[in-house]
């Protein structure tokens, strides 16, 4: 069994967090809806993440069956609806179109090959934060990376039930053959905040369920961070929590194995936004020293 002798590096400057997952009632109503109304209502519904739109409209959503709204609204808030959502497509569209012309018919052999197969060299496991994205962040391009993103960049440990995330992990290390696992944490992390606010009388939620998994990070940092600032520990945890996933990485058997025979590396990063800076560390698993975990190769990038 692998020996968790790694430590988060110190994280204790101040920082105000104003990412809190449990804010986000309205979203839960919003899904709500979403879930009456399915067949008609996710482009009406969608507005009411647009704070730059009309918001009667919303209330109207909110309040009515899909099919009553419709005949509800005048033209003038239906075409604002319309309006909003088309901006948002229309500068979709010309971001693909630029893609097109700028990079994907410009490299046509490259994207043809990676139309028959794809051989990335790295998994990266990120934050589904919408600040987070490690495509942009890192300069990865497409064929370079498998990508799983989820709330607060989590890696269950093997003996748990079923998740997405291992049946990632399964496909892109004995299918895909990826030689990097790389695990990012972030700054304000709301999924770290929520775990960190969690009591054991919380209510059950798909949020609680999952955070949950960063427990043991949880709780090593209350012990070594309980003087600090609820702001602090957060910060504290985000790296914490990072460790815990690297050592969950080492419970799965097909990986332990491909790191102790140098087929596989296995890399923490935090990427902080507040200053742009990313940091990163690989960890080591000297299986001939009663499996000793160790971290090397520690980089600031700022
Ligand atoms: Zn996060």
């Amino acid at each position: 069994m692998a020996r968790p002798l790694i430590q988060s590096s110190s994280l204790y400057n101040s920082s105000s967090s104003s990412v809190d997952l449990h804010k986000s009632s309205g979203t839960t109503r919003i899904l709500r809806t979403q879930l009456r109304f399915s067949e008609v209502a996710q482009p009406h519904l969608r507005l009411l993440n647009m704070p730059s739109c009309n918001s009667t409209p919303k209330l109207k959503a909110w309040k009515e069956p899909m099919t009553l709204t419709k005949e509800m609204v005048d033209g003038k808030e239906m075409s604002s609806v319309n309006e909003c959502e088309s901006n948002e497509f229309t500068t979709l569209k010309h971001r693909f179109l630029n893609f097109k012309k700028d990079k994907y018919l410009k490299n046509l052999e490259h994207f043809q090959n990676l139309a028959d197969e794809q051989s990335p060299k790295f998994l990266v496991i990120s934050c589904a934060d919408s600040r987070v994205c490690p495509s942009n962040i890192l300069g990865l391009q497409p064929g370079e990376a498998f990508v799983v993103r989820n709330i607060a960049n989590l890696v269950p440990p093997y003996e748990n039930g079923p998740s997405e995330t291992k049946a990632a992990l399964e496909f892109s290390v004995n299918t895909l053959k990826v030689k990097n696992i790389l695990v990012i944490g972030h700054s304000r992390c709301g999924g770290i905040r929520a775990l960190m606010s969690m009591d054991d009388e919380t209510n059950s939620s798909f949020i609680r369920s999952w955070v949950v998994v960063g427990k043991n990070a949880r709780t090593s940092t209350k012990a070594v961070a309980s003087n600090l600032s609820f702001d602090q520990q957060c910060k504290h945890c985000e790296k914490e929590s990072v460790n815990g996933s690297l050592m969950n990485l080492l419970t799965y058997p097909w990986i332990k194995d491909k790191v102790n025979n140098g087929e596989l590396l296995i890399h923490g990063g935090y990427y902080d936004f507040i200053d742009c800076s990313f940091e990163k560390w690989t960890l080591e698993n000297n299986s001939r020293v009663d499996d000793q975990v160790t971290i090397r190769n520690r980089e600031f990038w700022s």
